[in-house]
């Protein structure tokens, strides 16, 4: 046996490059405490009612889950008032990035477009199913090519890829043109908008579709419990499409791949909406500082809907980013994305944001 049984595209794959750890920071610079800035994770934590519902929930681990997640399903159908058809739950929104293109896309024959850069989730699960990938830079104000994106699009396209806000820089684009965009494209292909940040922007009714969810054909959504509900750790997210598609998609997902703890745990965070809001406000007023802050020290920040933001120092990023590990702060340089001049800054809680940017003084004054 020799590893030339396994298939070419994946000996050379390149795989996810996450977010470096607080442990290994620790370890590697000898260091009692580390901030993590570096993966968009809630600065609040987990919500007390969630923690305190998953305890309750432990004893019933020994249970297999429902296939198709049916309460948690009802919970989101009702606060958003949506058809319950319409909604898939997965282990994070990946799951349903995944599924949505091994659903729809033939192996070498259609293809999906992307824009470049964009979250590396798309690329990868394209090229394991052995789909044709297309890729159309943003423009250079980070906002989408809307028409570049038509022009690449032909009766093969099954999935466009839109990241709205957008990761990394934060962009949001407004409904109306996501409508517009929506409705031009071939018959076959779906829009898929990845929601992953929605529920940061002011207001989300600007942005999203999801009020005029009823009125929309051809469009899939994402939205996943890991930013601003906080369960990142414990894998959640959805996606919202037509009924004939969620149907698909429930035929051949792994049955019980949502865990009984994050069902219970989607639920109890749906229903703290003291919690969601106290985080809404704090990723609001932070990134305020945070915008102020760096225009101070000569970086160059872009306007952000989400809950991070992207910015160009005055001296190379990877300066930047090397001496901010040296001092325990981790955050996000952009060489995966092809940006290796700019960094991304998850927006911290108070504390973190404050230590954050006394470190920024040091390193550029
Ligand atoms: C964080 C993120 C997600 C969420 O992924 P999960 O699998 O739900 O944790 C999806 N899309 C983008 C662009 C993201 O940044």
């Amino acid at each position: 046996m020799h590893r030339s049984i396994i298939r070419p595209e994946i000996q050379d794959f390149k795989p996810y490059s996450p977010g470096l750890s607080i442990e290994e920071i620790k370890e590697r610079y000898n260091l009692p405490t580390v901030i993590k800035m570096a993966s968009n994770e809630n600065p609040l934590g987990t919500s007390p009612l969630v923690q305190r519902v998953i305890k309750k929930q432990a004893g019933f681990s020994f249970r297999y889950p429902r296939p198709g997640s049916p309460e948690l399903t009802k919970a989101i159908a009702q606060r958003y008032n949506l058809p319950q058809q319409d909604i898939v739950l997965g282990n994070g929104s990946d799951e349903i990035i995944d599924l949505l293109i091994r659903v729809t896309a033939h192996p070498d024959k259609d293809n999906i477009i992307i824009c470049q850069p964009s979250f590396s989730i798309y690329r990868m699960q394209a090229r394991l199913c052995g789909v044709e990938l297309r890729k159309v830079p943003l423009n250079n104000d980070f906002s989408f090519p809307w028409s570049d994106l038509l022009k690449s699009s032909d009766e093969q396209t099954k999935l466009v890829f839109v990241t709205n806000p957008d990761n990394p820089s934060g962009h949001a684009a407004h409904v109306q043109d996501i409508l517009a965009f929506a409705s031009q494209l071939p018959q076959n292909c779906l829009l898929v908008l990845d929601e992953a940040y929605m529920e940061f922007a002011d207001p989300q009714d600007e942005f999203s579709p999801l009020p005029q969810w009823s009125k929309t054909e051809n469009i899939v959504c994402l939205r996943t419990f890991s930013k601003m509900y906080g369960l990142a750790g414990l894998r959640l997210g959805y996606g919202l499409m037509p009924p004939w598609l969620s149907e698909a998609l429930l035929k051949v997902k792994l049955p019980f791949s949502v865990n009984i703890l994050a069902e219970q745990a989607g639920i109890a965070s749906l229903e703290d909406k003291e919690f969601s809001q106290l985080v809404f406000e704090t990723i609001k007023h932070e990134r305020t500082y945070l915008k102020k802050e760096l225009a101070r020290l000569n970086c160059t920040t872009f306007p952000s809907q989400a809950n991070f933001l992207m910015f160009r120092p005055p001296i190379p990023a990877k300066q930047v980013f090397e001496r901010l590990l040296a001092q325990g702060i981790i955050i996000r340089p952009l060489d995966s994305y092809g940006l290796s001049d700019f960094i991304r800054v998850s927006i911290g809680n108070e504390n973190e944001n404050r230590v954050f940017i006394k470190a920024m003084e040091s390193i550029i004054c």
